[in-house]
């Protein structure tokens, strides 16, 4: 058995306005070439500017990873030639990017498997990203609109051992970016993307030959692709060969990565300071906003949420999967408790209301639970339906019924309730009505009740006396109290 060693290099795109070094505007998608000046157009003489939003951004994400920052940090430039990168250099940092030695705590249940680890932080630093190369049939067109944004890259040590830790390692990463509102971690639009490399040796035997694999863009891609090559590296050595130490991709067409290009030595970048900007040495103002940004981190929040209101791990996690979803959570549950009701009781059932129906709504809309805060349904209209709920006051099916006519007429559910005479039915009298009625509808029903009863079939006097009380329901719309309705029923079978 061989041992095997992961490392990633992730890059993130920063949400900043503008680019890194000029007042470009940074953004997806916009016509080729128009988000363009003579500073990311790598034209002579300019002179960039460090985008200061982008080094707090930066550090932001630096001290979510335990890294730390260094009292001088500077830029480097690093020379190498590419059509997509028009100054035949790209500005980034090498000797003392702003994150340092850092570490994070790997957790999760992946592959079947319950992960826990740490892996180590070597570094994070920001450079500029190159333009776009889009190659059609004889001709490559050039989008020089990203050449110049802000991109930030994460590079861990080789800690991870499996496909399934590095994709493992890229969720819990792109859910941290998400939480710090630096980045959107959309992979497919590339704002999030990876490279891993990957060695196995005996074990003691220390690293071996390296492979890298170069832009994967999901991290199903990232695991596949890792735990490919593990598997390609293990046949090599069995039959006596050699790992070459190459570069490949992923070809996700057929699952295999293949070779891209031969590395024996490490490409000579020839690294030297950037003269243009200045060395930065973050004062303490700076280092304050940088702390003032940051948030509880999702791994934290949600294992806190999952004790503080006694939540099952899995509800725990899949509230904390968009930041947007646990605070509106919690927000919640504070203005349920401001009515008198037990949290923790209550907890489990506004979060599988967030979860189920609303989370339903949302994606029915194209938005994910992070589109949560633009649903015209708030914490508040929330906590006021499950006030009428734990009362009493209306059944479970009418509540979901005034949650979709809350949304629907942007009121709050108690209005919609008291106006259409939702409340629950609880007077016997009436509720008699209604089981007369089913009694002359379901006549058959109430007879085979009645046989299975007197022949001991409990199960089936079950089954049936359940199917009467639903018709109880729909002659009250919805609203008779299912415990006088089920009393009834009962009585009149047992009769
Ligand atoms: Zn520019």
């Amino acid at each position: 058995m061989y041992q095997s060693f992961i490392g990633l290099e992730i890059h993130i795109h920063l949400l900043t306005r503008t680019k890194v070094f000029c007042g470009c505007r940074s953004a997806f998608g916009d016509e080729p070439n128009t988000n363009v000046c003579p500073v990311c157009m790598g034209y002579p003489g300019v002179l960039p500017s460090l985008n200061i939003e982008a080094m707090r951004m930066g550090c932001m994400v630096a001290r979510a990873l335990n890294c730390r920052i260094p009292e001088k940090t500077w830029f480097e430039r690093k020379q190498y030639f590419y059509p997509d990168m028009p100054k035949n250099y790209q500005i980034s940092q090498f000797a003392s990017p702003l994150g340092q030695e850092g570490w994070v705590e790997l957790e999760g249940k992946t592959g079947g498997r319950n992960i826990k680890k740490q892996v180590r932080i070597k570094e994070c630093h920001l450079e500029e990203d190159a333009g776009k190369m889009i190659h059609t049939g004889a001709v490559s067109l050039l989008d020089y609109n990203r050449a110049g944004v802000s991109l930030l890259e994460i590079v861990t040590q080789p800690d991870m051992e499996t496909g399934e830790e590095a994709e493992l390692f890229i969720q819990q990463l792109r859910r941290v970016v998400r939480y710090l509102g630096v980045c959107d971690g959309n992979m497919e639009e590339g704002s999030l993307r990876a490279d891993a490399n990957v060695s196995i040796n005996l074990p003691g035997r220390g690293l071996g030959k390296k492979v890298e694999i170069k832009n994967l863009n999901s991290s199903r891609f990232v695991r596949l692709a890792l735990n490919h090559e593990i598997k390609r590296q293990g046949e090599l050595l069995d039959a006596g060969k050699t790992v070459i130490q190459e570069t490949r991709l992923w070809n996700e067409n057929r699952d295999q990565t293949e070779p891209m290009r031969q590395k024996e030595n490490a490409q000579d970048y020839r690294y030297f300071p950037e003269p243009d900007i200045p060395v930065f040495c973050p004062d303490e103002e700076f280092l304050k906003s940088v702390e003032r940004s940051l948030v509880e981190l999702p791994l934290p929040r949600s294992r806190r949420i999952e004790n503080d209101y006694d939540l099952s791990r899995e509800q725990a996690e899949l509230v904390c999967e968009e930041k947007e979803g646990a605070d509106y959570f919690e927000e919640a549950l504070r203005l349920t408790a401001a009515q008198g009701l037990d949290p923790k009781a209550v907890a489990g059932k506004i979060a599988n209301r967030i979860l189920q129906d609303i989370k339903h709504i949302l994606n029915k809309e194209g938005l994910g639970l992070a589109g949560i805060a633009s649903l015209n349904f708030s914490p508040a209209r929330l906590a006021s339906l499950t006030g009428l709920e734990e009362s009493g006051l209306v059944s479970v099916k009418i509540a979901k019924r005034t949650l979709e006519a809350s949304i629907a007429e942007d009121r709050d559910p108690a209005d919609i309730v008291r106006d259409r005479g939702w409340e629950i039915l609880s007077d016997p009298v009436k509720i008699a009505e209604a089981v007369k009625t089913v009694e002359t509808l379901e006549g058959k029903a109430l007879e085979e009740a009645r046989e299975a009863a007197a022949g001991g079939n409990g199960k089936r006097r079950g089954t049936l006396a359940a199917f009467l009380v639903g018709k109880v329901l729909e002659q009250t719309g919805g609203r008779a109290d299912p415990g006088i309705a089920g009393a009834q029923i009962a009585a009149l079978i047992d009769s």
